[in-house]
């Protein structure tokens, strides 16, 4: 099933959500209230109960949220019940670091693949994966791998997208600063820590 209008800052809570309720589950909870996850989580309780509307309410009047439920429908609203297979290109500082992050795990992705142009790493293994040249990158899709990870350098970032995507890939997940341009049809989300940091003076007090 498909949700349509539902906006982008929901879609963008809904993994605060699985986390926060993945949380309260491994601490033996088998319901939880909005309240309670708000504290969890750092969201108002109300923005919980209006984004959990969106997709008619998970919960029951007095009762709150059974949580396994809870996480196995917004696992499906994410798309995440199925597990997902990414390919990384650009195994430098950053690249090996998410190589060896064992989170993603937690939301069912796996790095599968990771690419470079570099001589020296092609062949080696990082974090248990074989880095391979990136000549090697059209054939994910006989790979069953359908995302990309950006961490190469800005120059070629723009090169690399569009061989993600002549490659299968619909989803790219970009650290690279540039815009990338991609056709309709495969969605790019760009991470930025620096400007992160940069909103967070404003919530400090001043001095
Ligand atoms: P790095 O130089 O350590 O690593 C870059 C890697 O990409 C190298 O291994 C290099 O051989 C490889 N590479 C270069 N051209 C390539 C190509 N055409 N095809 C395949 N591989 C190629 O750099 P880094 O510090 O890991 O940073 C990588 C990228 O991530 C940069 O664009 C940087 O600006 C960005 N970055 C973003 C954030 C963020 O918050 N978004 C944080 C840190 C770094």
């Amino acid at each position: 099933m498909r949700y349509h209008k539902i906006p982008d800052e929901t879609v963008r809570r809904l993994p605060v959500y699985l986390r926060g309720a993945l949380h309260l589950s491994k601490s033996g909870a088998e319901s939880t209230s909005s309240q309670q996850l708000a504290d969890v989580i750092g969201v108002e309780p109300w923005q919980i109960r209006k984004d959990f509307s969106y997709f008619g309410d998970f919960g029951t009047p007095g009762v709150g949220y059974n949580l396994s439920s809870l996480i196995k429908q917004v696992n499906k609203i994410l798309r995440l019940d199925t597990g997902h297979r990414a390919a990384l290109v650009g195994v430098g500082n950053l690249g090996s670091a998410l190589l060896a992050f064992p989170g993603f795990r937690a939301y069912g992705f796996e790095i599968a693949a990771a690419f470079d142009i570099d001589r020296r790493k092609i062949g080696r293994r990082k974090a248990g994966v074989a880095i391979e040249a990136v000549a090697a990158l059209s054939k994910l899709r006989s790979r069953d791998i359908r995302l990309g990870i950006i961490t190469v350098p800005e120059a070629a970032s723009q090169r690399i997208a569009d061989a993600l995507v002549g490659a299968g890939v619909k989803g790219i997940l970009n650290f690279s600063s540039r815009y990338l341009g991609v056709p309709r049809g495969v969605k790019v989300i760009t991470i930025d820590i620096a400007m992160d940091l940069a909103r967070l003076p404003y919530y400090m007090p001043a001095g």
